[in-house]
């Protein structure tokens, strides 16, 4: 998408927006900087009865209120549409005790989607979990088998399971994905697919953490 400046208008203030930030991944509330104003342009669009007609757009520079962050990023918003922001804000997730492989490529996973580019985020997912099940020696005949095999190593809901049957990215697998198998891949399944690999990561990596601090917690309150 881009942004055509039709009309420049100074001193028009600088609404704070709420960003999660593309550097830390904090949410906050991003302010302008001082002197630096927004700039409004005008979109010709088509009314519901098809006339022509102009919708305001608004754009500028907001800083992460984040004191260790301070990043800029670039804002614009036409209309009630959503902001985008450049940067692109990305979806959280939490990188604690994953090995650095998985990190990485989780990372790269969530990028790609808030890019918007679906079918490599989608295929990122996949490495994710192939690299979760090698790491935790998950076998089986295929990615899917090979999931399942996790319950050995940590709680995860069967009916989540279940319900992974439905991302294409996880079925059709032989040697490889066929290709085709992408090619629908929009927003919504890049995005379910990196919630359930989140939430597999959690189970597999987050939890027993959890667990064995509040083990040590009781030994320590015991001893
Ligand atoms: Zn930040």
């Amino acid at each position: 998408m881009g942004y055509f400046l039709k009309q420049e208008v100074t001193n028009i203030g600088t609404t704070p927006i709420n960003v999660r930030c593309p550097e830390c991944g904090q949410n906050g509330s991003f302010h302008g900087i001082h002197n630096v104003a927004d700039v409004t342009w005008r979109v010709p669009f088509k009314d519901e009865k098809g006339n022509p007609a102009l919708r305001l757009g608004r754009g500028g520079i907001r800083m992460c209120p984040n004191l260790e962050c301070r990043a800029l990023v670039f804002y614009a918003q036409e209309g009630s549409q959503p902001i985008t922001t450049y940067p692109p804000e990305v979806l959280d997730f939490d990188a604690t005790n994953l090995p650095p492989n998985i990190h990485q490529s989780l990372e790269e996973a969530v990028k790609a989607e808030a890019a918007e580019c679906h079918r490599a985020a989608a295929l990122m997912v996949r490495r994710v979990l192939e690299e979760l099940c090698a790491d935790q020696k998950a076998e089986g005949k295929d990615l899917m088998t090979r999931i399942a095999a996790l319950h050995a190593v940590a709680v995860v809901p069967p009916a989540l399971l279940e319900a992974a049957n439905e991302l294409r990215i996880l079925g059709n697998d032989a040697a490889h994905v066929e290709a085709k198998a992408y090619d629908d891949i929009g927003k919504n399944e890049a995005v379910l697919a990196i919630e359930l690999a989140k939430e597999l990561l959690k189970a597999v990596y987050q939890y027993s953490d959890l667990l064995k601090r509040l083990q040590n917690l009781r030994n320590q309150a015991g001893g």
